[in-house]
């Protein structure tokens, strides 16, 4: 079988040499006859020549002979011998050209014979003419057998003549034979050469031809983006069969180079999607933290409470925007937590709540509801909301306030809201140390109530209200009767005790917007709201009386019964100049109710 196209090119290369080797022998075969032919030929007039020659030598030593018989002129036959020996070389040349043939080599023998028996007649003769004896010569020649001699010679020749004849035509015949011959061989063998190095050439084609079709089938769908195009099947050729190997081979490394390359490239799209998803996130973190940064400066700044909430409604909607919310801090008392501001929806959340209604404040930490029945739900919250957010605001591990969120709050705002509440806790923080400084300085620190300074301030403000609106308030200043005398007697200690305790009953005989303040020692002042005279007094000696039935204690011992004198005055825009000048009408009031026996009230006139 021929698997390999190089061995079908070999065998048709064979072939065709072999053809050629062959048509080759046939014409040299024709040629070799043709050769043989004209040599017998040749050979034919050769022997024909070299025959006639010996029979004109022949002749022409016999008519020599006869004209030195006739003449008795020995001059006739001068030539003689040389015939003689001319016939001799050329019956030896005969007998060398006849003797492939036994035949005609018998004939030619036979010749020889007869051409040797007429040359000893001849010779006889002219040897009987040298020695004069013409006359037996003549007698002999006249005998005639001479004559029959030639006639048999000829025929003899005519014998070898014909038979060579003969010869040549059966030699011209084969040769006419074997020149058919050769011509049917060669239009034969060249048809059959033609056909067969046809086929094998038509097999070598169609061996090519289909196989490379299949191969640029597979190459054309690969190119046009069918990875999986691969040349199938058996060949049927060597070659072509690697060819196919190597080109799956190929075609596989491409395949894997190429979905290695797609599977990079979708990982670079993927990665790319990721930067630009990270690098937006970061652009919205970014402003956030800004938001963020410009919220946390302006609550470091902020004095009031009013203040810290109006910052907070402007920026916690804008860090997370579409959730409304609302931030509690801690009363003072901090058993309610108050709504100290709220965005968005407005009425969003209850204006104040206990510390154990929410989660968050219970817990300690941020509690979450994302839709109803997915955890435990705060009971400050209202029934119809769905989802919530409760971040407790922590300072110091204490809870300062709680920052609530009526929504849910997505995933990538949960570092804002931190951020946020952190931020906010630390205002509050700041607000709440604020507030205290400003109490410590505006406080007396043993009872608690307002010092001189702050009631010289709130005076200031009450005078311009009063002369802007034209109110009344009133003014109380209080002094406890004989106070050195418990200090003497019980200690200094029983002396504040006294002191905190009277102040703790001035502050609640008198409503919460009035300003109780102690003015030094065991002097109080107050600014009350009360514009008239006769309810100032009335308040002054419920006061009084409160006083006057306290019962005091100290490390176990009863301390004495406490009175005071009050000196009050009313305050008008056209009765007094300033707040001095009030002052100094109720401290004389004051004097006179002390100088008048103490414990009493008595009125600036
Ligand atoms: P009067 O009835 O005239 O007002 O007599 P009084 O003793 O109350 O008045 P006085 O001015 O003579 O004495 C006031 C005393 O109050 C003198 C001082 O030692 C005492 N004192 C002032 N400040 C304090 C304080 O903060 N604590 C104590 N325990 N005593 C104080
Ligand atoms: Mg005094
Ligand atoms: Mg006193």
């Amino acid at each position: 079988m021929l698997h390999s196209l190089t061995s079908r090119i070999v065998a048709v290369g064979s072939i065709v040499s072999t053809s050629l080797v062959f048509l080759s022998g046939l014409l040299l075969s024709a040629s070799h006859n043709m050769t043989a032919s004209f040599e017998w030929n040749s050979r034919k007039q050769k022997i024909t020549e070299v025959m006639s020659e010996t029979l004109s030598d022949l002749r022409e030593a016999q008519s020599e002979e006869r004209g030195y018989l006739l003449t008795k002129d020995a001059s006739f036959a001068e030539n003689f011998d040389d015939l003689i020996n001319a016939i001799n070389s050329k019956e030896k040349l005969l007998e060398q050209l006849l003797k492939d043939n036994p035949v005609q080599y018998e004939r030619s023998v036979a010749l020889q014979a007869a051409v040797s028996q007429r040359v000893v007649t001849l010779k006889k003769l002219i040897s009987l003419a040298h020695q004069g004896r013409f006359d037996e010569a003549r007698t002999e020649v006249l005998s005639g057998r001479g004559r029959i001699d030639m006639v048999l010679l000829v025929q003899k020749v005519n014998e070898i003549q014909e038979t060579e004849h003969e010869l040549l035509l059966e030699r011209l015949a084969t040769l006419k034979t074997h020149a058919a011959w050769n011509k049917q061989l060669v239009i034969g063998g060249s048809m059959i050469i033609i056909f067969l190095v046809g086929g094998l050439l038509l097999i070598v084609t169609l061996g090519i031809r289909n196989p490379m079709r299949m191969i640029l089938m597979a190459m054309s769908d690969f190119g046009n983006g069918d990875l999986k195009a691969r040349v199938n099947g058996h060949m049927g050729c060597t070659e072509f069969d690697m060819l196919a190997h190597g080109y799956n081979t190929m075609a596989n490394r491409l395949e894997h180079a190429v979905e290695a390359q797609e599977a990079s490239d979708r990982k670079l799209v993927a990665a790319n999607a990721e930067l630009t998803h990270h690098s937006n996130v970061l652009k919205l973190r970014g402003q956030s933290l800004e938001l963020l940064g410009e919220m946390a400066h302006r609550l470091q700044a902020a004095r009031t409470e009013q203040e810290l909430s109006t910052i907070v409604c402007a920026f916690v909607p804008r860090v997370i925007p579409g959730i409304n919310g609302a931030l509690y801090a801690h009363n003072n008392s901090r058993n309610l937590l108050l709504r100290i501001a709220h965005w968005g929806n407005v009425a969003c959340g209850h204006d104040s709540l206990t510390p154990d209604s929410c989660w968050a404040l219970r817990l300690g930490q941020s509690h979450s509801v994302s839709h109803q029945g997915s955890d435990i739900f705060c009971t400050h919250v209202e029934k119809d909301v769905t989802s919530y957010h409760c971040e407790p605001l922590l300072a110091n591990g204490e809870v300062v306030g709680l920052f609530y969120l009526q929504g849910t709050v997505a995933e990538e705002n949960r570092f804002l809201l931190s951020a946020l509440i952190e931020n906010i806790a630390a205002a509050l923080v700041n607000q709440k140390l604020q507030k205290d400084l400003r109490e410590q300085t505006i406080r007396d620190p043993l009872t608690g109530l307002y010092n001189r300074r702050y009631m010289e301030e709130m005076l200031g403000f009450e005078i311009a209200r009063s002369r802007r609106e034209d109110t009344t308030f009133g003014i109380i200043i209080g002094d406890i009767d004989h106070f050195k005398k418990v200090n003497d007697d019980f200690g200094h200690d029983a002396g504040d005790v006294v002191l905190c305790s009277a102040a703790a009953e001035i502050q609640s005989a008198f409503r919460s917007n009035d300003i109780v303040c102690r003015l030094g020692g065991e002097e109080f002042l107050i600014i009350s709201a009360v514009d008239s005279l006769d309810t100032l007094v009335m308040h002054t000696e419920r006061l009084r009386t409160a006083l006057a039935s306290l019962d005091l204690h100290h490390d176990g011992k009863k301390l004495r019964k406490i009175t005071m004198s009050f000196g009050i005055a009313l305050w008008h825009k056209n009765a007094f100049a300033n707040g001095a000048a009030i002052i100094k009408a109720a401290d004389e009031a004051l004097y006179r109710a002390k100088s008048e026996g103490r414990d009493r009230i008595v009125v600036a006139t």
